[in-house]
């Protein structure tokens, strides 16, 4: 079975519902249009259950199939929230919102799993339940988080969860997944060192704190070369150096750093964690100042489970013809929470050759969406196959 007939028949429709929501784009927890949307639409295809609200502007729905006998329930999420970036795409339908924009396909996520809610309701050609499950809060906000502590895995009793990505330079609607660790755990922190400010043509009477930082910011890089197993994976990355003075002649009281550290293993985690904080107090030390370090942990490694990757890599083979083996990605994912709760699979489908996401240039390929909808269709059908 290649794509499904009735999502090629649909596709004008789910286009059309992508490029509206592309139009408007919401960032974080402000999908109070999109939700608003989703939760319209689910109702309009005639789901079981629609409920608004879970994790803030999260939206459940439920889909009863013609029975029941399995007594299992899988759930299906897309994310919806936009980035804070400038379009420069230059397509007609780009964001109406200044500083805002769908750049990384969450309109198509979305878009394609109302497309495969439609379809499931219209069928119901499976035994058990299904739960589709719109999140806002993807990029950075763990609304994924909130959703599950507002009860999403229990209230609804699921037992396993899907979910699925678009990936530029992946041909268009072709899958890519990997078991076990695939998406890397998302860490920050923020390190201010204070020393002592004064004139600048004087540097014996301060305490330099661009010095120390400069010092910092060598001595980080450390972790990874000589700290971390050199087969592990591990980033440790200073994104910003911030002086409170900006003039020419002024040695400032403070500098403020800041970065990311991205990490496959919790070990790795918590080796970042005490190294950094050991080499900032130290080095600051060293020079006559003090750190104060903050160390945020954000979305844990994002884990494949074994059995449903193999189920979603069979599902995406029977639909695209293969299903390619994924790298490891360094990137976070928010569905790493959902992974925590229940054994479900993450993959990826082919975006063509299109721009970056978070690149202005991005769009998301409307042609991946027979591709995208099928592959939830089937995993449903095939999971709990009616009688
Ligand atoms: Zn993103
Ligand atoms: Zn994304």
């Amino acid at each position: 079975m290649p794509i499904k007939n009735r999502f090629a028949e649909l596709l004008p429709e789910i286009t059309g519902w992508r490029r509206d929501i592309h139009q408007h784009p919401e960032i974080l927890y402000e999908t109070h249009r999109t939700s608003a949307l989703v939760a319209e639409k689910l109702r309009e295809f005639g789901l079981d259950e629609v409920t608004e609200g879970i994790g803030r502007t999260g939206v459940v729905g439920v889909i009863r199939g013609k029975a029941d006998g399995s007594g299992r329930t899988i759930g299906l999420r897309a994310d919806m929230d936009a980035l804070p970036i400038h379009e420069a795409t230059g397509v007609d339908y780009a964001s109406r919102t200044d500083g805002a924009m769908h750049a990384c396909g969450h309109d198509g996520h979305t878009a394609m799993l109302l497309g495969a809610a439609k379809y499931l309701a219209e069928t119901r050609n499976f035994d058990g339940t299904v739960v589709v499950i719109f999140q806002p809060a993807e990029e950075g906000g763990a609304g994924g988080r909130e959703m599950i502590e507002d009860g999403l895995m229990t209230r609804w009793s699921i037992d396993e969860v899907y979910g699925m990505h678009n990936w530029p330079g992946n041909p268009v609607g072709s899958f890519a997944i990997r078991p076990g660790a695939f998406f890397a755990a998302t860490d920050e922190f923020n390190i201010t060192l204070t020393g002592k400010g004064g004139h600048a043509a004087k540097p014996q009477e301060t305490v330099d704190p661009t010095v120390m930082a400069s010092h910092l910011v060598l001595a980080l890089q450390s972790i990874v070369s000589r700290n971390a197993d050199p087969v592990g994976q591990i980033v440790v990355s200073v994104t910003s150096f911030q002086t409170s003075s900006n003039a020419h002649n002024v040695i400032p009281q403070s500098v403020k750093l800041r970065g990311t550290v991205r990490t496959m293993a919790e070990d790795l985690r918590d080796l970042a964690q005490v190294r950094i904080a050991a080499l900032a107090t130290s080095v600051a030390e060293g020079f006559g100042g003090v750190a104060d370090i903050r160390y945020d942990r954000g979305y844990p490694v994002m884990v494949n489970h074994e059995e449903q990757t193999a189920f979603a890599s069979e599902v995406a083979t029977a639909v695209s013809g293969a299903c390619a083996d994924a790298p490891l990605v360094m990137g976070g994912e928010d569905f790493a929470f959902l992974l925590e709760e229940r054994p479900g699979a993450y993959i990826l489908v082919g975006n063509g050759d299109t721009a970056p996401v978070h690149h202005p240039e991005y769009n998301f390929e409307d042609e991946a969406i027979p591709a995208g909808c099928s592959w939830w269709a089937e995993i449903v059908e095939r999971r709990l196959p009616a009688a």
